[in-house]
């Protein structure tokens, strides 16, 4: 085998986190597969996900107890019309350490012998020739899982005004870890945990808490200082995360597949960031498997209708008066569902050349 050879893939994998790696793994038993990733601090909070995700992970050997999950979650504690908290049923769910998560995934790429792992401090990647470029290693398709930042993206569809996440995550010790879930003047603030760990995370359009002191005031003067039961000691780790819908505005040229919050950034009320872009992950290697060119377009516009359509619809029916933030951020989501209904009509009208984003 030549120099060159040795540096031709047929898929490129960039990004670094979760949904690149679920992508490099995947496409890596099918194909020869290079993932573009760089060396960054893993997110340490803990996150919910549908319990059907577990099955999928399983498929990589990956078991529940390994991301901290020992129980499902069928209730969830929500104050969310007025600040009295009621328990209500949920669709069955598991609370995933997020470190623990990335550290099992990044071991089970390091044991993937077909899987070749580009760490660079500086990925950048281009498109030169007809191929993707990223140094000397080249691939005719690229899975773009970097998140919010995406390659090639043109401007983003994103809120006038964007919600900030700050998340403060440590040990549980004996605090409830199912999910509670309260409306805000200024947003929303929750709390999960897994089995070991517990986050606490205020999502709003103001500054974001610098410590969690402050977000301790913050949730007393609300009056829903309950929100923090049973947690006995400071969450010392902190993370500030944008939170809210966004979507590259222009489409994806063929050769190029967005995958995760590169495609579609889900907002955190959903809870469904990390299920969807791994079933984009497994949904793009089936798509390169099957030579068709770029049908994940479609599938995201039908994504993203169906998710804002739900958002709006728990937004319009949970706002209580206290929550007007919460309030104009539904009727944007509304004006987004239109938009993109009119792009759906478009986009059945073309054909499937990855030029159906009409937003
Ligand atoms: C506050 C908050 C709470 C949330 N809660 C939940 C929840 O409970 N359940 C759930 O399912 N989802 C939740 N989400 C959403 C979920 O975290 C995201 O959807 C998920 O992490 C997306 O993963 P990703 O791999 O697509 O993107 P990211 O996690 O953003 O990873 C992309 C990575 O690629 C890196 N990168 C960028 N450019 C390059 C480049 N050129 N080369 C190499 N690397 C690059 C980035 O730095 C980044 O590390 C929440 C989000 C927030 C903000």
């Amino acid at each position: 085998m030549t120099a060159v050879e040795r540096s031709a893939f047929e898929v490129m994998v960039v990004g670094s986190g979760t949904i690149a790696n679920v992508a490099a793994l995947v496409c890596a038993r099918s194909f020869s597969t290079v993932w573009v990733s760089r060396p960054e601090s893993p997110n340490s909070g803990v996150e919910s996900v549908p319990a059907a995700l577990l099955t999928a992970l399983l498929e990589f050997g990956i078991h529940p107890v390994e991301l901290g999950v020992h129980a499902l979650h069928t209730t969830r504690r929500v104050a969310w019309q007025s600040p009295v908290a009621s328990v209500r049923a949920a669709r069955a769910a598991a609370h995933v350490d997020r470190g623990r998560l990335s550290a099992a995934l990044a071991a089970r790429a390091a044991r993937e012998p077909r899987l070749v792992r580009l760490p660079a401090r500086e990925s950048k990647v281009d498109w030169w020739h007809g191929q993707w470029r990223a140094g000397d290693l080249r691939a005719r398709l690229l899975l773009d899982a970097t998140g919010r930042r995406a390659l090639e993206k043109g401007a983003l569809v994103e809120p006038p005004k964007r919600w900030l996440g700050t998340v403060f995550s440590g040990k549980r010790g004996r605090a409830d870890p199912s999910l509670w879930l309260t409306a805000l003047p200024e947003g929303y603030a929750y709390r999960l945990g897994s089995d070991e760990r517990i986050s606490v995370g205020l999502v709003s359009f103001d500054a974001a808490p610098r410590t969690f002191d402050e977000l301790q005031e913050r949730l007393l003067r609300a009056g829903v200082s309950w929100l923090l039961d049973q947690i006995e000691s400071d969450l010392g780790e902190r993370q500030v995360r944008l939170a809210s819908v966004a979507w590259p505005a222009t489409a994806a040229r063929p050769g190029l597949l967005r995958l995760g919050d590169a495609a579609l950034a889900r907002d955190a009320l959903a809870s469904q960031g990390l299920s969807l872009g791994i079933s984009d992950a497994f949904h793009a290697a089936r798509v390169v498997r099957s030579g068709q060119r770029s049908p994940l377009d479609a599938r995201q516009l039908e994504a993203k209708q169906r998710h804002l359509g739900t958002l709006s619809e728990l937004v319009d029916s949970s706002c209580h008066a206290a929550s007007e933030p919460l309030a104009a951020y539904g009727s944007w989501l509304d004006s987004m569902t239109t938009a993109l209904h009119a792009a759906g009509s478009r986009a059945s009208s073309v054909s499937n050349h990855g030029e159906s984003h009409g937003e």
